[in-house]
């Protein structure tokens, strides 16, 4: 089968053609970065506006550089949920309108389970059962994959996710957003000493699997304010070297303690994944911040130390993009699940099946003893 895999759920319009033995034969992303820049944050109105901008060409693009031959694909897979209704529907109307035109089936796809299942692209080895991390700009969920489409919640954030956490206190330090806050936290916590300031590690009385990223928000915005200086006057490449450490310095802090509440986290699921399904054999990570080397650093020495061995996609799979929808559709193709094609030249006001709240798979509820 070969899948053509469209993603909008947020900010990148991301489009891709994969073929069944797990080939890419294309992909094209078209980001949103700059507008993020401009307005501090993603709006949902301008974000749907500039994915219509651009979808078509995405598509096109995607569907011409995998050089396909007539009729060659097989279905279409696109994000349904979760994410923002009026990005959602943009790249669901180009799957309906390509669908019907060379009537093909339709995949209707879950962003966070794309986001797992892309690691099985790359790592044959990678069977259910597995445990999952998935670190993101909008989630911090850990999940038991025990088949495809079926999983468990062992944890999920309480109120911000830690990419969330990573895009704040880049902004408040001064850098450079154009290619995403993350990765310019990561550059400049290299320059700093992960201990010259001291934060608490969230959630540490609780003996749960979820995570608060708020808290730190705040201590670090603390330790900004404490700097005294007018970010808004001085972006980090006006700074001077003394200013750069003492900012060097809170990113390397603030990462250093945000990766400790993961590792935290994740060994306790490791834990309790014993009772659920002993036979795990991987830990992966997914989703943006998976792409930071030091997350990758740290929980590469916790899946050891547990017996486990860690899988992360590479940086580019990561981040949102057109491959996991695309691979995660062959997946469900594969086991028959989808939708018969739509007519060609579906009315405007058809009612899409959107699903911008959407859970991945059932909570679990640990025995009353291990309460804290
Ligand atoms: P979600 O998947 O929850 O809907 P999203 O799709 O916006 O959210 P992704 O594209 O998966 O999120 O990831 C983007 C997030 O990852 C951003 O918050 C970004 O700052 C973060 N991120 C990307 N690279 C890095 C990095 N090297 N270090 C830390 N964070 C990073
Ligand atoms: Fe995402």
């Amino acid at each position: 089968s070969i899948i053509l895999g469209i993603e909008t759920s947020c900010d990148d319009t991301a489009a891709a053609v994969v073929r069944g033995d797990g080939v890419i034969l294309s992909q094209v992303v078209s980001s949103q970065a700059d507008l993020l820049e401009r307005y501090g944050g993603v709006d949902p109105k301008m974000a749907g506006e500039a994915h219509s901008l651009v979808i078509d060409q995405v598509v096109e693009q995607a569907i011409q550089n995998a050089n396909l031959t007539e009729n060659s694909l097989s279905a279409v897979s696109v994000t349904i949920g979760p994410g923002l209704s009026l990005c959602l529907r943009v790249g669901v109307r180009k799957a309906r309108s390509v669908a019907g035109k060379f009537g093909l089936p339709i995949i209707g796809i879950h962003h966070m389970e794309a986001h797992a299942l892309i690691a099985r692209i790359f790592e044959r080895d990678l069977h259910f059962p597995f445990l999952v991390l998935l670190v993101s700009g909008g989630h911090n969920l850990i999940i038991v994959a025990r088949d495809l489409g079926h999983y468990i919640q062992l944890g999920t954030t309480i109120d911000d996710a830690i990419g969330e956490a990573y895009d704040k206190t880049a902004r408040l330090l001064g850098l450079d957003l154009r290619n995403g806050g993350g990765p310019a936290l990561e550059q400049l916590a290299l320059e700093g000493d992960a201990y010259a300031i001291k934060f608490s590690i969230p959630m540490k009385q609780y003996k749960d699997c979820n995570f608060s990223y708020a808290g730190l928000k705040t201590q670090t915005k603390k330790a900004i304010e404490k700097m005294n200086v007018n970010i808004d006057n001085c972006p980090i490449s006006q700074a001077d070297s003394k200013e750069r450490k003492s900012r060097a310095d809170i990113a390397a802090s603030f990462q250093r303690v945000a990766v400790l509440h993961l590792e935290d986290r994740v060994e306790r699921a490791i834990e309790w994944t014993m009772d659920i399904e002993p036979s795990i054999k991987h830990l992966v990570i997914s989703g943006g911040v998976a792409s930071n080397q030091y997350v990758r650093e740290r929980l590469d020495l916790i899946a050891n130390k547990k017996h486990l061995q860690l899988i992360c996609p590479p940086p580019s799979l990561c981040t949102d993009n057109g491959v996991m929808v695309a691979w995660t559709g062959i997946e469900h193709f594969c086991l028959g699940r989808f939708e018969p094609p739509p007519p060609a030249n579906e009315p405007e006001d058809y009612m899409l099946d959107l699903r911008p709240r959407w859970p991945l798979g059932e909570e679990y509820i640990r025995g009353r003893s291990d309460a804290p």
